[in-house]
């Protein structure tokens, strides 16, 4: 048989190896930026346009490249960074493998432009899928400008399974964010489309951290410090409670580069244990420095996995640390996350005096004495479980009702009759008065009796499926009810939050909420649906913009969805929410009245159905 194998032609290896490398404009910037950094600029301005895929460009004041520097950088395997084997253990740079411009030059259109400091004028490069169609001498500052344009322009295949412009640039404001928190001494200049997005100045690495997340950050930072032989750890922990549901802003900088890592991640929350509810993420923002031979980065070509050699001690170290600056801190006795908002005096009674309750006592009640129906004497005597404190509940139910009903009225309750009725409930009719045939089990499920026996009904759940439908519809018929704020509430957000923000404006004014001005940190909320409480407004914001992050995608309608999600799930009443009966049967009717009653919006039943024969079964 002929000799087959041949090697790969250079631009072909360049491919491949770009499909490691570059998965998407993020991964450009990521590498640009690293550059940038490598050769030491003090200032970095990237410039995107539609989510990077028409354009990723880096501009930096660093050292420059010769005019033969320039054109080397192309080819694979092409770096000032190593020269050896061994310097992959002593490494003080970013990038080492010498594959990223080689691999981004073979997928895309580049023009390079670079000058060192001794040289009178600069090198200007044009590529195109690996081939150099141009070079020339040009007047350009010391430093390199780098534009990467129309990615992916030769294959197809992969620009079809970028995103939309929106969900990578946030890929590429993620990357973004990393390399501005490794290197707060660089001052960083971020445009989209012709906008500004950030605009960091040199500062420290707290400063850094507002500037990016935004002033609201800095009241959450907890400072940690901690010096071994081993590591060097310094940085900031949130505290616990601005703990969030979403898995937000959790970095590592390793010797300054941005690293995931689990079994760290791990140490953290550890440290956390007990002072944050299941399911909560803690933020944090940490810097460990290592001795350089003692970590491996070269395991994955993104380099952002590593390996440690002494990942026990590490573990050790940075739990013991981080409980350390909890308590130094006094954050972890003054907290109280079980605190239960159904155990506070509700509002309006907090200045009254307490009064001795009246008993009342049925004097001619006996117990052995037969009697047609159960009796109950006075007023008041059944005691009023009513939530006190969420109006805005309330008033989705009792609308137009008074708060306070005298007396459950159980001679009013219509017992198990032979009359059929079109319903699968029983004795229903318009008349909230049905609620007596309602009844709330363990603050979390409504028990209600049907024709063939009885529904347990998760409160939670139920509620969820109303409010969603309810959003829904407005934002379908856009017809959306909204409360006037009496003084509108500003929120301050970060750079990128305001972003998302503005892209989920108009989904949220068809919802019922009004925007007054929106700066490049502020919101400001002139008014809210009606089932949003005042106080709610800023944790509901910040669910919102967590649920946006992860889930958003291009269209419209999935928007719509996600933002439905968000609400039903931060408005809906909770297990542990105690429920009056009037509330509870209308939660029952709404239900009912759902297009799809069977299940929450996120796909979990809500009901379940128990019958008589079902009971008679157990009987047996
Ligand atoms: P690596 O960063 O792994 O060395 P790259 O392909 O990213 O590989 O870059 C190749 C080389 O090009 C670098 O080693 C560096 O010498 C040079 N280079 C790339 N970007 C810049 C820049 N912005 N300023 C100066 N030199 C640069
Ligand atoms: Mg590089």
């Amino acid at each position: 048989m002929a000799d087959i194998i041949k090697l790969l032609p250079d631009h072909v290896a360049n491919q491949i190896a770009a499909g490691e490398v570059v998965q998407r404009p993020a991964s450009v910037v990521k590498e640009l930026l690293e550059n940038a950094i490598d050769a030491g600029a003090t200032t970095i301005k990237l410039i995107v346009k539609d989510g990077g895929k028409s354009l990723v460009q880096v501009v930096d004041n660093g050292v420059g490249m010769s005019t033969t520097d320039a054109r080397l950088s192309f080819e694979r395997h092409a770096t000032s960074k190593i020269q050896s084997a061994e310097d992959l253990f002593n490494l003080n740079t970013k990038g080492f493998r010498g594959e990223a411009l080689a691999s981004i030059a073979a997928i895309a259109h580049i023009e390079l432009q670079t000058k060192t400091e001794d040289e009178e004028v600069g090198t200007a490069i044009h590529i195109e899928g690996s081939k150099i169609n141009s070079q020339e001498v040009v007047v350009t500052p010391k430093g390199t400008s780098l534009a990467v344009k129309h990615l992916f322009f030769n294959i197809p295949a992969r620009r079809n399974f970028l995103k939309s412009d929106s969900v990578e640039l946030r890929h590429i404001t993620d990357e973004f964010h990393r390399v501005a928190l490794a290197h707060p001494s660089v001052a960083l200049h971020y445009y989209n489309n012709g906008s500004e997005l950030f605009n960091l100045p040199q500062s420290n690495f707290r400063q850094r951290i507002v500037n990016i997340f935004g002033k609201k950050a800095n009241e959450k930072l907890v400072p940690v410090t901690e010096e071994t032989q081993v590591v060097k750890v310094s940085g900031f922990i949130c505290k616990p409670e601005f703990a969030k549901k979403s898995r937000g802003e959790q970095y590592f900088f390793v010797n300054n580069r941005f690293v995931k890592s689990h079994y760290l991640h791990h140490a953290v929350l550890a440290a956390f244990e007990g002072l944050i509810k299941q399911g909560m993420h803690p933020g944090y923002f940490l810097n460990l420095e290592v001795d350089p031979g003692s970590i491996d980065i070269n395991i994955h070509p993104t380099k952002t996995e590593i390996k440690f050699d002494d990942e026990q001690t590490l573990y050790a170290i940075l739990r013991s640390t981080i409980k350390h600056s909890l308590g130094q801190f006094n954050v972890a006795p003054t907290l109280d996350f079980e605190h239960n908002n159904n155990l506070e005096t509700p509002y309006s009674y907090k200045n009254k005096s307490a009064v001795l309750p009246k008993v009342v006592v049925d004097s001619t009640f006996n117990p052995f004495k037969e009697e047609a129906k159960p009796k109950r004497s006075g007023n008041n005597s059944i005691p009023n479980y009513k939530k006190q404190n969420t109006p805005s509940w309330e008033s989705l139910y009792v609308e137009g009702a008074p708060l306070e009903r005298e007396s459950t009225n159980f001679g009013n309750l219509s017992f198990e009759s032979e009359v059929s009725t079109e319903s699968i409930f029983e004795g229903e009719s318009k008349d909230l008065d049905t609620a007596a045939i309602t009844f709330q089990l363990k603050r979390k499920y409504i028990v209600t009796t049907i024709k063939s026996g009885m529904v347990v009904i998760n409160q939670g759940r139920a509620h969820q499926r109303v409010l969603y439908e309810r959003f829904l519809r407005s934002v379908t018929l856009n017809e959306a009810l909204s409360q006037q704020l009496l003084f509108p509430i500003q929120l301050s957000f970060s750079a990128s939050e305001i972003d998302i923000l503005k892209e989920i404006k108009n989904n949220l004014i068809t919802m019922g909420f009004v925007f007054g001005e929106i700066s490049t940190d502020t919101v400001e909320i002139n008014g809210v649906p009606p089932l949003v409480a005042e106080a709610e407004v800023l944790s509901i914001f910040d669910e919102l913009l967590a649920d946006c992050q992860q889930n958003i995608g291009a269209d419209g309608f999935s928007q719509a969805d996600v933002l439905s999600k968000a609400l039903c799930k931060s408005l809906a009443v909770k297990t542990g929410d105690i429920l009056d009966n009037l509330s509870q049967a209308a939660l029952v009717n709404d239900l009912f009245a759902c297009t799809e009653s069977t299940v929450s919006p996120f796909n979990k039943p809500i009901y379940v159905t128990i019958t008589e024969n079902d009971i008679d079964k157990k009987f047996i």
